[in-house]
């Protein structure tokens, strides 16, 4: 075990201000009331770095009942391992008792590849350490000496920036091989670098993820592609080859992408998401598999018109393959697939350009995103560049001269009959 280490207030960067209220409330009815009570993980970590921490997460001796008792809002979660979770109106701070590593000698709580099942055992603060993923991720801040609790020499990783498993590298990512999801993640958000030891056993173990849960692994690909720091998380999944094990498609498409075109789409798709997070838009996970998938999406849809089928029944049953295959590794809820299929579908109708039809389309609560998309595609070097020319313009005209471009497009299908039907000469 290691020797703890107090590094007191003097000595690091943390600015007590960056501390949110509602933390600092917790922090001092704990340990008021006797108990032992720190700031801990990812906000220690971005502090020490100067970053603003998007959580406050606190770690004590107290157990749930315990926490409640002194904090009368907490509500208590989940039926294996307890949280507290105390709430300030709506908001909530995770307040968790400290957890010892598993004990390996315990065969019911792993599974035979490694893997963690059950992890509910209560431990003191340098167990609790030693149950964490990186040394950075592992320093406990004692808000009331202003100390950082370092069991792990994560102080030392912080400084040259880079990320170190607690314990033995390959068996703690199979106990949990989300954490090779969590190293690039924080390799592109903190733009730290990997120790050796902690980078080798991936590639071995890369294949893990599959075991994961889909609905998990939804979680941690928005973490990562949500975050901004999308265009960097691609290339580092796929250096690690990680990419395989959640994309399963969308590695073959960069395989058969022999023009760039496909692999231009992803990254413009990811530099606007990562601009869009940047300054705080909002973005729809549908977006994000709306383009990975495009490419299978685009090809199985040929297939199905090949064999006779309508356009539009083709782009429906390209969809329902190619979505049916994507949710075996990442479960992406129906409220978001279903928008992605609505992405697609609406791209045939960007090539109408009768002014009721295309004022109707401009109306569907879709019509940005398809719009976006299709101007992504273009973008990307697909033969588009006309429509996102034209319904770029015709969005930002007044009705009267929307209803003039209308009339201008040749052979537009305004020139058919009110049944819709061409006329008979
Ligand atoms: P973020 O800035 O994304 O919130 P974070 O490090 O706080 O980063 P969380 O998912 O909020 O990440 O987790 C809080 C802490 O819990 C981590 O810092 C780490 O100490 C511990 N932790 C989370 N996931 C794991 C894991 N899979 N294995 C071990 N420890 C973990
Ligand atoms: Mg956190």
């Amino acid at each position: 075990m290691n020797d703890i280490v107090r590094i007191p207030f003097s000595e690091h960067q943390i600015n007590k201000r960056k501390i949110c209220k509602k933390a600092c409330s917790i922090l001092k009815a704990l340990t008021q009331a006797g108990y032992e009570a720190y700031l801990v993980g990812g906000a220690v970590r971005d502090l020490l770095l100067g970053k603003q921490p998007k959580d406050f997460d606190i770690a004590t001796n107290a157990h749930p009942e315990q926490i409640k008792a002194v904090l009368p809002t907490t509500r208590i979660i989940g039926r294996r391992f307890r949280l507290a979770h105390v709430h300030f109106g709506r908001e909530f701070i995770e307040v968790a008792t400290f957890r010892a590593p598993h004990d390996t000698s315990d065969q019911g709580q792993i599974s035979h590849d490694g893997r963690i099942i059950h992890d509910n055992v209560y431990g003191n603060v340098e167990e609790d350490a030693l149950r964490r993923d990186f040394t950075v991720n592992a320093l406990f801040y004692e808000l009331k000496t202003g100390d950082i609790l370092d069991f792990v020499d994560g102080m030392t990783d912080i400084h040259q920036r880079q990320l170190r498993l607690i314990g033995e590298p390959e068996m703690r990512y199979r106990e949990d091989p989300v954490r090779m999801l969590r190293a690039i993640r924080f390799m592109s958000k903190l733009d730290f670098t990997m120790t050796t030891e902690t980078e080798v056993p991936i590639k071995e173990v890369a294949g893990l993820l599959t075991k994961i849960a889909p609905a998990r692994l939804f979680d941690e690909t928005l973490k990562l592609f949500h975050s901004g720091y999308a265009v960097i998380a691609l290339g580092l999944l796929r250096e690690y080859q990680l990419f395989s094990c959640l994309f399963p498609l969308t590695e073959q498409s960069f395989d058969e992408d022999q023009t760039g075109v496909f692999s231009a789409l992803v990254y413009h798709a990811l530099e606007n998401t990562d601009r869009r997070i940047r300054s705080d838009n909002t973005v729809n996970p549908a977006f994000l598999f709306a383009v990975m998938l495009w490419h299978q999406a685009q090809k199985g849809a040929k297939m199905y018109r090949e064999m006779g089928n309508p356009d539009l029944q083709s782009v429906h049953l390209a969809a329902s393959d190619v979505l049916g295959t994507q949710v075996k590794s990442i479960a992406v809820p129906r409220r978001f697939s279903n928008v992605t299929r609505e992405i697609w579908t609406m791209q045939g109708r960007f090539q109408f350009k009768a002014c009721r039809r295309s004022l109707n389309f401009m109306k569907n609560r879709r019509f940005r995103a398809a719009y976006d998309f299709m101007c992504l595609r273009a973008s990307s070097g697909e033969p588009l560049e006309e429509e996102c020319q034209w319904w770029t313009l015709f969005q930002s005209l007044s009705e009267k001269d929307q209803q003039l471009m209308c009339q201008s497009v040749v052979g537009s299908p305004n020139k058919r009959n009110r049944s819709g039907r061409r006329r008979r000469h």
